[in-house]
Formats: structure tokens, sequence, C-alpha cells
């Protein structure tokens, strides 16, 4: 694919790295930006985050291939620094597009940046591992933050709560696709 020869971050990137998984995924997870396996390989979380990830998805009984992954923006950012909101904001478009065309039942925001989007009043520390709902184009959509994989490779305490929160995930999913009536 052909990206926008207007948008930020291309010049410095090798690859676009597109949102990647089942286009009838119930789960659609936001990641923050490419970086550099992800840049070298033009695929998303495949390097020591995205491995995490990919284990913490098996231990919840789920397959990348069944979910959707994305990032926020789609070139990696020089050094691996954190996307700027310009630069969040440049590429949007393209994240919003995804969402409505893929409809998920869950959108699971890696990390504090993706969360932001969002939920941009709520401290991490405090709303990670709980679901949300907000209007997001005009239509309700549930939110689950969750820490980023990468702070939990950097901090074991981070790691614990990512997976417990990530145990969290099939039920809630099982809970929203099926809601019990009372
Ligand atoms: N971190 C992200 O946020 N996204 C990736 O694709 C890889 C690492």
């Amino acid at each position: 694919m052909e990206a926008d020869s207007s948008l930020p971050l291309r010049a410095g990137a090798t690859h676009l790295v597109f949102g990647e998984g089942s286009s009838d995924a119930a789960l659609y997870f936001l990641g923050e930006a490419p970086g550099q396996a992800e840049d070298a390989q033009g695929r998303p979380f495949v390097g020591q985050a995205g491995r995490l990830l990919t284990r913490l998805l098996e231990g919840s009984g789920l397959r990348r291939e069944e979910v959707y992954l994305s990032n926020l923006v789609r070139f990696r950012p020089p050094h691996n620094r954190p996307p700027t909101s310009a630069e969040i904001a440049a590429f949007s478009p393209y994240v919003d597009e995804e969402l409505s065309i893929l409809q998920p039942v869950l959108i699971v925001t890696l990390g504090r940046l993706a969360t932001k989007k969002f939920l941009p009043r709520e401290k991490m520390t405090q709303v990670h591992g709980t679901l949300k709902t907000v209007t997001w184009q005009g239509k309700p959509v549930h939110i689950f933050p969750v820490y980023h994989p990468a702070a939990a490779l950097r901090n074991p305490q981070i790691r614990l709560a990512l997976a417990e929160d990530f145990k969290k995930i099939p039920s809630l999913l099982g809970e929203l696709l099926h809601p019990q009536k009372d």
C-alpha cells in the first residue's frame, strides 16, 4: 500500500506498518507505534513487545490471527521515541476508518497514548483492567485499557498487572457478545 506522502515520520521509516489480523475480529488491540523489528518487517508487534503480546493472547486462549493488531501511527518514530500529538492526529483518520470497517466488540488500548485517544482524562494506574464505554463516531464502543507490553518488559510489577488484566479479556468478551439478562 502506498502511504500518503504528507504523512509524518515517513522519511525515517523503512516500511509502512499497517494493522494486521482478522477482518471478523471481535477484539481490536491498539498500540503506539512500530519499533525497529516492525519497521524492518512491515508488520505490527513482531519484536520483543509483540512476542509478549502474542504469549499473553495465547494465555487467554486467543490466537493472533483471530484478533486485529494496530497502532496509533504507522511509521516508526526515530529512536523509538513516543509519537507526538501531531503525529497521532495525522494518522488518526486511518485508525478511525479501520474501526468503522471492523466494528470490533472490544477495543483493548495498549498503554497511555492509545488509551488517551478514547479516555483523555483517565490515568493508566486507575483505569487499566476496567471496562469503559465511550461514544466514538456517534456509537458506543467498549474500551479495555491495559499497560503497554513494552512497559511490562521493563517492569515486573507492570508485567503482573498486564497478565492479570489479560485474564479478564475472555469473560469480558463473552459478556459483551452474549449479555446475561437478569
Ligand atoms: N509497540 C507498539 O506499540 N506497536 C508495535 O507494533 C510494536 C511495538
